[in-house]
């Protein structure tokens, strides 16, 4: 069957920025979007899939492509639905091993569902799996971005979902909703949907009296976070509160907005923005790719701790220089990625930097004339230069 629309061609992404939940359904603020569907909404207590509050939410998928607008959906289930099929207990999160093996008979239903589904409309569903190391490495982060964005040209909608049979704890996202954020920045979205067992982020437990859900918030600061309460209430996925607002600050970053909305309805994107019930966080400045590639990153490997002069010159849009470093820990590579903390242990920015890690510690606290005695060859005009440091 031929797809009902015609995408187009040179995707360039929104005009301008979203500000309330609305926006996440206007095809010129938000061209492209990517749902997350969590495994509780797509798995019953059965173990069996949820055939018709899915087919729902497909038609609504079709219809935000009829409007204009690029689809890119990460499902979960995969475990769910193949631990009721191979019997294992737990919901298959017994084990790695059994969340692999539950996966790997999980996900070809979840795909065949998603395909069979969206092809009623006459959409064709392309599958995708990824494992945290396809999003962290840049080549690799580079060649989803390439093929994402072809299929969404070729008019199918990507399916997504972690690669959980082959991925081991090291390269695991381990839940979905942070997956999604980072799928979105690599497909360029302007908006990620989180369909959760919530309406939104409450400013303290949803359960205690007086609880109020905020609709708006324009940025993830450390109170933001002492309002997550944590953990999945459904035990199905993995994903809770905590991880939903890291997926928050991933897409704030890469100057995407995130919205948060109750997935238990049919038709849950209707229902929310007809009773205006949700939460979106706004996207944080837009900034180059590379730079939002790198604010995203989820594992650095070193720290950089800088004394109270350094941080000054970074908020300042400065270079990391060696002489304002008084500590190095780690085991990192020219060009890796390293964590910067300012001397109350916060984390100020995200880099890579242009030495290893002995060749930083050599120089750390030495300023700049003082390198190439050191070192014994020509130095680098700073430890981490401004083009390759994002601050946090
Ligand atoms: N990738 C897992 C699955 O398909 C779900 C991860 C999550 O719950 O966020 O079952």
């Amino acid at each position: 069957m031929k797809s009902s629309r015609q995408p187009a061609p040179n995707y360039s992404g929104p005009k301008t920025s979203v500000r309330q939940l609305a926006d996440l359904a206007d095809p010129a603020l938000t061209p492209r979007i990517v749902y997350k569907v969590g495994s509780a909404l797509l798995v019953g207590g059965d173990g069996q899939p949820r055939r018709a509050w899915l087919a729902a939410l497909v038609a609504e998928l079709a219809a935000a492509r009829a409007r204009g607008q690029d689809v890119i959906v990460v499902s979960s289930g995969a475990i769910a639905l193949g631990a009721r099929r191979l019997g294992l207990a737990k919901g298959g999160r017994g084990s790695l091993a059994d969340a692999q093996a539950a996966a790997a008979v999980g996900q070809i239903a979840l795909a065949g569902l998603w395909a069979e589904l969206l092809a009623a409309h006459g959409i064709t569903a392309a599958q995708v799996l990824l494992t945290l190391e396809d999003l962290e490495d840049r080549r690799r982060y580079l060649n989803v971005t390439a093929t994402l964005g072809r299929l969404l040209a070729a008019g199918a909608v990507p399916v997504i979902n972690e690669n959980d049979t082959v991925a081991t704890n090291e390269i695991r996202f381990g839940d979905n909703d942070r997956l999604a954020a980072r799928v979105g920045q690599a497909a360029g979205a302007a908006a990620v949907l989180l369909l959760s067992d919530i309406d939104g982020l409450y400013d303290r437990d949803p359960r205690q009296p007086g609880a109020q859900r905020i609709p708006v918030v324009k940025r993830v600061t450390p109170e933001i976070h002492a309002m997550a309460t944590g953990g999945s209430s459904s035990g199905l996925g993995s994903g809770g509160m905590t991880s939903k607002l890291q997926a928050a600050e991933i897409a704030g970053l890469a100057g995407m907005a995130l919205g948060i909305i109750d997935g238990q309805p049919l038709s849950p994107m209707a229902q929310a923005l007809a009773e205006g019930r949700g939460t979106v966080f706004l996207p944080r400045a837009a900034r180059g790719a590379r730079k939002a590639w790198l604010g995203g990153k989820l594992r650095v490997k070193g720290q950089v701790h800088v004394d109270a002069g350094a941080a000054r010159a970074l908020a300042g849009g400065s270079s990391l220089l060696a002489a304002g470093v008084t500590q190095v820990a780690g085991d990192f590579a020219r060009g890796d990625a390293v964590a910067v903390l300012g001397p109350d242990g916060a984390t100020l920015a995200r880099g890579l930097s242009e030495y290893d890690a002995a060749e930083c510690i050599a120089l750390q606290g030495r300023s700049s004339h003082e390198h190439e005695g050191i070192l014994g060859y020509a130095p680098r005009s700073a430890l981490i230069h401004r083009d390759q440091l994002v601050l946090l």
